[in-house]
């Protein structure tokens, strides 16, 4: 496929061939797994391009060159976790710089910023992204980074990608996309002026739920020398054989989000219905604030969705503990559907007062809608249901 330009070749074909050839000495069609950590060399510096696993390794190169061409980038930098990536973004970032944050970002992002960055005095603001007159009103001279999320997490808040690309674009800063929940299947961040694509590829990218890894994707060649810089450096690297897995898991990709939004869309729509439902969060829903704007920006909703349950923390309990399909999980984006509490588990790193202001309350249950039949999800979620009725 070398000899094919990406750009001419539709998603669906990338996902299964993108950076991969059959190997030259076999003819294997799958990437070989190579674990070696030092390669040799015929003499001082004289190598085949391999050196050291750290700073490159041929399985983990297969997958970064998938990664940039999925999400029709220059680059792929692949990291041993999400937040991995996310580090490494932040640490292109000195002292004294300032960036302004979405404020509905997955726990562990705003973890890095609230917490840990602070002792590097690097500082961090986070707002409403919904309109984008706040975010240019929030730019300060220090400012050097914008980073959103959108769909949110939990609440599949939707920001307006192009119009925060522009004002990052006339501020000459760089605009940071964590594309984790909608994929480069359902929206394409760099191609509506995002200078770089964060994944955690935990989540739909490997979709198998038995891989920790993340990535970055960049047309932007000089941050991706300064990326390239960071992964070796600090050294948050993934092992090539779960470089394997995400090569593997990540060529059912296109199919798997369109099952995923289908059952999404339809659970969503019975849950609006539901009396024991006060509200649900779907992009896909008409009555979403960001349903115009999902429907501009992505090519579907998601496959993953938030509702309030009446009844409160005693009635949420009981619905989690009655499923039997859902597993009662962290995490998502896998084959199987998971549900949580985002208060108690996924966001409990933010501070109590700032879930209530983003409306993450004792009743709110979240949703990756897996590939099972959505009839017996369905039939799940009415367990849950029944249970949480009898408190
Ligand atoms: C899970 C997640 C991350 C962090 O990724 P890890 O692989 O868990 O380190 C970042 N952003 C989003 C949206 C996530 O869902």
């Amino acid at each position: 496929m070398s000899d094919l330009d990406p750009s001419t070749l539709k998603l669906d074909t990338l996902c299964i061939h993108a950076g991969q050839e059959a190997d030259p000495l076999t003819g294997a069609v799958m990437t070989p797994i190579v674990l070696s950590s030092t390669f040799a060399q015929d003499g001082p510096g004289e190598h085949k391009g391999y050196d050291y696993s750290r700073a490159g390794n041929p399985t983990r190169n297969a997958l970064e060159a998938c990664f940039a061409a999925l999400e029709g980038g220059r680059h792929g930098i692949a990291f041993g976790s999400g937040c991995a990536a996310t580090m490494a973004l932040i640490l292109t970032l000195k002292a004294g710089d300032h960036v302004l944050v979405g404020d509905d970002v997955y726990g562990g992002t705003f973890r890095i910023f609230d917490k840990v960055m602070k002792q590097f005095g690097i500082d961090a603001t986070f707002l409403d992204m919904s309109d984008p007159a706040h975010v240019r009103a929030a730019l300060r001279p220090q400012t050097r980074m914008i980073w959103m999320e959108t769909p949110s997490n939990p609440m599949l808040k939707i920001f307006d990608i192009a119009a925060i690309a522009d004002i990052a674009r006339k501020a000459q800063l760089p605009l940071v996309v964590d594309n984790t929940f909608a994929t480069p299947v359902l929206q394409q961040p760099l191609s509506l002026g995002a200078t770089a694509v964060v994944h955690s590829t935990t989540k739909y990218l490997n979709g198998h739920s038995d891989v920790v890894g993340g990535a970055i994707m960049t047309s932007d060649d000089a941050l991706a020398e300064r990326l390239h810089f960071v992964q070796k450096a600090a050294g948050a690297v993934p092992s090539p054989f779960d470089c394997y897995l995400v090569l593997r898991g990540v060529k059912t990709l296109a199919v798997r989000m369109e099952r995923h939004v289908a059952s999404a869309r339809k659970v969503a729509e019975r849950l609006t219905l539901h009396p024991q439902v006060a509200r649900v969060h779907y992009p896909g829903l008409p009555s979403h604030p960001g349903h115009a704007l999902a429907s501009k920006q992505m090519s579907g909703p998601g496959g993953m969705l938030s509702f309030e349950l009446r009844g409160g923390l005693p009635a949420a309990t009981a619905f989690l503990k009655a499923l039997r399909i859902f597993a009662c999980a962290e995490s998502l984006g896998g084959v199987e559907s998971l549900a949580e509490h985002p208060a108690i588990m996924t966001h409990a790193s933010i501070p109590a007062e700032a879930r209530a202001q983003l409306g993450i309350g004792d009743g709110l249950l979240r949703l990756s809608l897996g590939i099972e039949s959505s009839d017996d999800l369905w039939a799940d979620l009415e367990r849950g249901f029944a249970e949480a009725k009898r408190i």
